[in-house]
């Protein structure tokens, strides 16, 4: 058996720069959803982005990552993750998915959200409000003390009590820091109490893809963009996180997740 990976401890110092690259995404994502609307192309979506990036001054994490072309991904539909902007232009009806990362003084920051474009079947809203909900329920399921897969299987229990859907097993999350993808990888199934222990200053993105239908994936000929091998639809919700004394800090949430984690009875360890 391989040995366990090192993982990347930060300092209270290098998590105060963590959520500032951070809020960097959750700004950039604002501004991503305020234009989302049918008529807008995906390649209008990744140049406003890429621009309110600079504009804070950070650098799009995305644009060059092993030849990645844009400063978000943006999956439509059956999309899951990965979808590389461009020509393609958004229809009402649509269910768009926008991930983002940001470096900021070295610290990266990753996280996205789904929305559907006006009206979407019933099914389609549900999917998406359970990706959310799993997310949230995976960020409150970390505390110091506890094991990486309380979080996996957090978020894999609360998808299956929302619905028959798929949650996808072939895309993991992951830590970040000092690098947008570290180990280790975070799964969105498994039972719990397994893993590393999640102890000060680790920070992990927690990422529950899920799908409609089938939770198996293809990559299409652009090398990139992630869809579901049986055309059903997929929600993507992420966000990066750190846990305190205090509980969850998400790193990528406008306010640490204070209101989202209140909601779920669990106090937010933001300072
Ligand atoms: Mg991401
Ligand atoms: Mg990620």
């Amino acid at each position: 058996m391989l040995g366990r990976p090192r993982l990347e401890l930060k300092s209270p110092d290098d998590l105060v720069g963590m959520h500032r690259a951070g809020q960097v995404v959750a700004r950039t994502l604002d501004v991503v959803r305020d234009l989302l609307r049918p008529g807008i192309s995906t390649r209008e979506l990744d140049a406003a982005a890429e621009r309110h990036i600079r504009d804070l001054g950070a650098t799009p994490s995305f644009l060059g990552y092993h030849g990645f072309v844009g400063s978000i991904c943006v999956s439509v539909n059956d999309e899951v993750v990965h979808g590389v902007p461009g020509d393609r232009v958004l229809r009402d009806g649509d269910l768009v998915s926008v991930d983002c990362g940001a470096i900021l003084d070295g610290w990266h920051g990753d996280a996205a959200f789904t929305a559907p474009l006006g009206e979407v079947p019933a099914d389609v809203a549900a999917l998406d409000r359970a990706t959310e909900a799993a997310l949230w329920a995976g960020i409150a399921a970390g505390a110091l003390g506890g094991r990486l897969s309380d979080i996996s299987h957090a978020v894999e229990t609360s998808v299956r009590s929302a619905g028959p859907f798929g949650v996808v097993e072939e895309y993991t999350g992951h830590g970040i820091g000092t690098e947008m993808h570290l180990p280790p990888d975070v799964p969105n199934v498994g039972r719990p109490g397994r893993g590393p222990r999640i102890v000060p200053g680790l920070a992990l993105a927690i990422e529950p893809m899920v799908t409609l239908g089938a939770a198996t994936t293809d990559v299409l000929d652009d090398e990139w963009t992630a869809v579901t091998t049986d055309g059903s639809w997929a929600a993507h919700h992420e966000h990066s996180v750190t846990w305190t004394t205090d509980g969850p800090w998400v790193l990528t949430a406008l306010d640490g997740g204070r209101e989202r984690l209140g909601a779920l009875g669990v106090p937010c360890g933001a300072p």
